[in-house]
């Protein structure tokens, strides 16, 4: 049996009945929009990452278009991020019309490296979007503080970080805002699109829920306009479901990156480090090797399909690179880890079998 990099299809079949039953609950119940499952996940969701209001919402994209537009971003306004994320950070702050403006990884953590924030800040600067990439957090004190000192908005990107920690603090607790996606892959994930805007403003949570359905009040009223992005009750009574095997699914995650990251002990493979004081939740489980088409050619002849993320750099997309500010030299540890990354297979309903298996061969290869 081959192993895939992601089998969303497997936590399905885990929690079968139950996900049937919830979404023939919703059929027979009648209602289908922004109705009590989604009120239900926005509350459960919300607490678990210590945030007060949450607005689901239709996909993660919309969820950081979403943020960038209540925050009151412009055409031509600028916003600090990376490119080694996934296209949908960039397309998102394309979409608003304004400029991502891109800056290198740290060596070792791949996330945004603080150290070159500042001298990227300009009077068109907005909006910083750390992402906390792989599931590793972003140096949130760090940005938070620059931020505040240049009067700067924060988006945590933690569309690969649900349940991530620093020291006891949730992510998506730091910044202004931050957003979630539930893309089936994702390390929460519903069976089809969605996504949540999390924030502890009580201003910037009813921008953001008027904002997501044409820019209706309570009245139905609309003082601006909005667009629509609802997550649907079935989506919703799926999330709810599996939000109650999360905190099970996040340990096993875990403790398969672990015994990847004792047991795999081959020269040729550079293992990813873990950020001192934070829970790391290993969406994706990152190795780095010289000879990546030969490594990857191995794996895939023993039957062990891995990820790329990312090989193509968010700005290096032909239709992305005019819209974006960056240099090519100073994106270093960026160009590397594309060049050399590989992502090995990581979710909680991986076998144990299929781990000794692929620690096995990969401790095999030459
Ligand atoms: C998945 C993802 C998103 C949003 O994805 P959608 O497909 O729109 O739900 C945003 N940022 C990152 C880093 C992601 O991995």
């Amino acid at each position: 049996m081959p192993i895939n990099v992601f089998e969303p299809k497997s936590q399905f079949i885990n929690q079968k009945n139950q996900i049937i039953n919830a979404v023939k609950k919703v059929f027979k119940s009648g209602n289908y929009i922004l109705s009590k499952e989604v009120l239900k996940f926005e509350k459960k969701f919300s607490v678990l990452h210590q945030a007060k209001y949450g607005i689901a919402v239709k996909n993660g994209t919309d969820a950081i278009s979403i943020s960038l537009k209540v925050l009151g971003v412009k055409k031509g306004d600028e916003v600090i991020t990376t490119s080694h994320t996934a296209l949908a950070t960039i397309a998102a702050i394309i979409s608003t019309g304004a400029i991502p403006v891109i800056v290198d990884i740290d060596k070792d953590f791949y996330t945004i490296n603080t150290n070159l924030i500042e001298k990227k800040i300009t009077n068109r600067t907005k909006v910083i979007i750390p992402v906390h990439i792989y599931g590793q957090c972003a140096d949130m004190q760090k940005i938070c503080k620059i931020a505040k000192k240049y009067k700067l908005f924060v988006i945590e990107d933690c569309a690969q970080a649900h349940g991530a920690k620093i020291s006891n603090k949730s992510v998506g607790s730091f910044g202004h805002i931050s957003t979630f996606s539930f893309y089936p892959t994702k390390n929460l994930g519903a069976i089809g699109d969605g996504g949540i805007v999390l924030t502890n403003n009580s201003k910037l949570e009813k921008k953001i829920r008027k904002f997501r359905e044409y820019g209706w009040d309570h009245q139905r009223r609309a003082d601006n306009p909005g667009i629509n992005s609802r997550l649907d009750e079935v989506q919703a009574s799926i999330l709810n479901i599996k939000l109650k095997k999360f905190s099970f699914s996040k340990k096993k995650r875990i403790s398969i990156a672990n015994k990847y990251l004792s047991e795999i002990k081959n020269k040729n493979i550079k293992l990813p480090k873990v950020k001192q004081n934070t829970t790391h939740v290993f969406h994706i489980f990152s190795i780095l090797t010289k000879n990546k088409k030969k490594f990857v050619k191995y794996l895939i002849k023993n039957k062990v399909f891995p990820g790329f993320h990312y090989p193509i750099l968010a700005h290096q997309n032909k239709g992305y690179s005019r819209f974006c500010k960056f240099k090519k030299s100073e994106l270093n540890y960026s160009n590397k880890i594309s060049k050399f990354q590989v992502s090995l297979p990581i979710y909680p309903e991986l076998s144990n079998k299929n781990i000794n298996n692929i620690i096995n061969l990969i401790n095999n290869y030459k």
